[in-house]
């Protein structure tokens, strides 16, 4: 039986969402929820990521990929997780989601959801365990999403579908392999980070918060990074990536106990620790942790590859135990390569900043610290500091102030929550405890001291002795 979906989901389709439908893409199996559109680039290291695929699939549907996900995903979340994930599908949707794209039972659970609505199979191939294996994602995801401008002007002028790589949410990723382009976090108009899951209905490409394209334009598009040391550990990077990725395809997941059983192998020599410590410039007390198969602590994607790097080996090969070039290295003492390079800082751009800083101060922008501020234009706060020492000066006062002014707020509601509360249930012929309230309020909330209170004062505002 087919569903019919909910109003605002109306019937897909025409010529204006020609730019990321094609017929071939979208399969409507008559038995699924949602269409069952076609994840792009399967098979491939281009592969769409998740949360792309939920904002293509909202937008198809004609709905903000948001509201798509409040209508048909959370109502199939377990009881606990629904109710806090529908108190917090705006923070989420800016914040969190990108963990969506990793190795978690959350993103497990949301690619079985999306699989029965849409009837697909291929879905787990959008997240990274079917990629990268089993290896915690703990910083291997990006906060916000970013995207190689370049590739987004290169799909549009083909007519290709626009969509957004999962490669392009790595953390250890930051050139486009394709461009050699720095990949972008912030839109070029208004300088805000994207939403991962969009709120607008906006085309593909386009900033979530004003519309503008996130494409390069034209006489952009030519912008090479010239840094030999950045473009060789990049492309390195990839390589590995695409070596994981190949096996991945053949086999069910990559297991990374295999890399650390191997490499303690190649520790067993006296000295070995040291050596290799020396090498890798990573301390000895870490490299115990790696191979004592220390559950508290795994290194990340990124600590590995760089570790790969300087030693010359793959995290294939270690896994695979192909290790000689490795134990000649430890052996030798020698590293191949220097340590990858960090990407320059930014050049500041003054006049942006100035207004940016000048729009907090008098008001225009919603009063906020350095630390937001920093991440806002993509400066440090040390750049910032060193630029603008009196507007930095007068920031800080401001955004406590406010923050102080916001909890005050906050507090203010829990006050007025707990208090309604009470009357309702007294309202009812029934004493009003804490038990009876816990019901009525979000969950935690009668732990606060201030709601306490709130409930001491309202009681005896009804005459109860306290
Ligand atoms: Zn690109
Ligand atoms: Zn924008």
């Amino acid at each position: 039986m087919h569903f019919p979906l909910p109003v605002r989901i109306g019937p897909l389709w025409g010529a204006t969402t020609g730019q990321h439908n094609t017929s071939q893409e979208l399969d409507t199996h008559p038995r699924t929820r949602l269409y069952s559109l076609a994840p792009r680039e399967i098979g491939t290291i281009w592969r769409e990521s998740l949360t792309g695929y939920i904002n293509r699939l909202g937008w198809t549907h004609h709905v903000t990929p948001r509201s798509l996900v409040v209508q048909e995903v959370i109502p199939q979340l377990s009881d606990d997780l629904r109710v806090s994930m529908s108190a917090h599908i705006s923070v989420f949707s800016y914040q969190g989601a990108l963990v969506l794209n990793g190795y978690s039972v959350q993103a497990q659970t949301w690619v079985s959801i999306l699989e029965r609505l849409t009837g697909r199979t291929d879905l787990p191939f959008l997240t990274l365990p079917w990629w990268i294996g089993n290896l915690s994602s703990r910083k291997q995801l990006r906060r916000v999403p970013a995207w190689c401008p370049s590739c987004l002007a290169e799909w549009q002028e083909n007519g290709s579908p626009i969509y957004q790589p999962l490669l392009w949410g790595l953390q250890v990723v930051i050139l486009c392999p394709r461009h050699r382009d720095f990949l972008k976090d912030r839109c070029p108009q208004c300088q805000k980070p994207q939403a991962v899951i969009a709120a607008n209905k906006s085309r593909p490409g386009a900033c979530t918060h004003c519309s503008s394209w996130l494409g390069a334009e034209a006489q952009d598009q030519q912008k090479l990074v010239y840094d030999d040391e950045l473009i060789a550990w990049q492309e390195w990077v990839i390589y590995a990536l695409e070596e994981l990725h190949g096996a991945s395809l053949s086999t069910e997941m990559l297991l990374w106990e295999s890399f650390f059983t191997h490499l303690a192998d190649c520790l067993k020599e006296q000295e070995a620790f040291s050596r290799l410590s020396r090498v890798s410039g990573i301390k000895r007390e870490f490299l115990h942790r790696w191979v004592c198969n220390d559950d508290t602590y795994t290194p990340t994607l990124e600590t590995i590859l760089k570790f790969c790097y300087i030693c010359d080996v793959t995290p294939l090969q270690v896994m695979k135990n192909q290790v000689s070039r490795l134990r000649q290295i430890i052996e030798s003492e020698r590293a191949v390569r220097v340590p990858s390079p960090r990407p320059r800082l930014r050049r500041v751009n003054l006049e942006q900043c100035q207004t940016f800083l000048q729009a907090v101060l008098n008001g225009q922008e919603k009063p906020q610290g350095l630390r937001q501020i920093e991440k806002h234009l993509g400066y440090t706060v040390r750049q910032l500091s060193y630029h603008f020492p009196k507007e930095c000066a007068l920031i800080t006062p401001l955004a406590q102030e406010y923050r102080r002014q916001r909890k005050e707020e906050r507090l203010d509601k829990v006050r007025e929550q707990v208090r309604l509360a009470v009357i309702s249930v007294h309202s009812q012929g029934v004493y009003p405890s804490q038990r009876k309230l816990r019901p009525l309020l979000p969950g935690g909330l009668m732990r606060m001291p201030e709601a306490k209170e709130a409930w001491r004062t309202t009681l005896r505002e009804l005459g109860f002795e306290l």
